[in-house]
């Protein structure tokens, strides 16, 4: 029953007019959103309705949480919902914004006994159990104008709210069928290894090296790449695109503004 009225109360934000002024900051902001197809960027400004009824938002040292900060955040992670039936990153309630890539305290392994405690400057983060995301605003606004440099915090800390819908964080999402697990995890196995492999030996690699991390960093650092450097990502690494492509079914070669920034 909780389920009815939950999507009865969704279908008619996603019917509510969509603002001028939000639309207003997206076209400013947001890269990618001038690019979609019609239908996704009506499909995009439903789901944000959504979103923003949704999610809590909270300012932290002394950030504002104005139309433009929550806003930014939900036209990017919106993208990662098109196409297919969603609920909405249902695990994360709240998103903690700082206004810029803030220092956390880390502990980092120097070798499989060592660790090393120390600060990191994090422009991001995110955890299953917390039902929270850190996000910082410098980032948040980088990440949206530049749609093609491969980096993008609000994709890759949503990414990771993806993969927690199955209640492991192991670089595998909510798949529908089987066959579909079984071939993703063939293919994560083979692409992981070889990133790891490309790290250990300094080899330049399209994905960032923080995805030899652990499977679910390498999950958002993929998708990442796949919404942000998609040609590249295509023909270097064919057999991750195809599964990317069936999860999301969204094909960003059609949409990105990678061409451009090669040519
Ligand atoms: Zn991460």
């Amino acid at each position: 029953m909780l389920g009815f009225f939950k999507d009865r109360q969704r279908k008619q934000l996603r019917a509510r007019p969509f603002p001028d002024e939000w639309l207003k900051i997206i076209k400013r902001n947001v890269a990618f959103f001038a690019r979609l197809p019609e239908k996704d960027k009506t499909e995009l400004l439903e789901h944000v309705q959504v979103f923003l009824a949704e999610k809590n938002f909270e300012g932290c040292a002394e950030q504002e949480i104005t139309d433009e900060v929550r806003i930014t955040i939900a036209a990017q992670a919106c993208l990662l919902l098109l196409h297919r039936k969603t609920d909405y990153f249902p695990r994360l309630l709240t998103i903690l914004v700082y206004p810029s890539t803030y220092l956390a305290d880390e502990q980092r392994p120097i070798t499989a006994d060592i660790w090393e405690e120390g600060k990191s400057a994090r422009a991001g983060e995110t955890e299953r159990t917390m039902g929270s995301m850190v996000l910082a605003w410098d980032a948040v606004k980088w990440g949206a104008a530049d749609p093609s440099d491969g980096k993008n915090v609000v994709l890759h800390e949503f990414a990771h709210q993806l993969d927690y819908e199955n209640l492991s964080a192991d670089g595998t999402p909510a798949l529908l069928t089987r066959k579909q697990q079984l071939a993703w995890r063939e293919v994560m196995r083979t692409e992981f290894a070889s990133l790891r492999a490309a790290e250990a030996t300094g080899i330049p690699t399209l994905l960032d090296t923080y995805g030899a991390t652990n499977a679910a960093e390498f999950f958002a650092v993929s998708i990442e790449a796949f919404f942000e450097r998609p040609v590249m990502l295509r023909s270097q690494h064919p057999r991750l695109y195809v599964e990317f492509h069936n999860y999301f079914r969204q094909d960003p070669v059609e949409f990105s503004a990678e061409r451009m920034r090669n040519a």
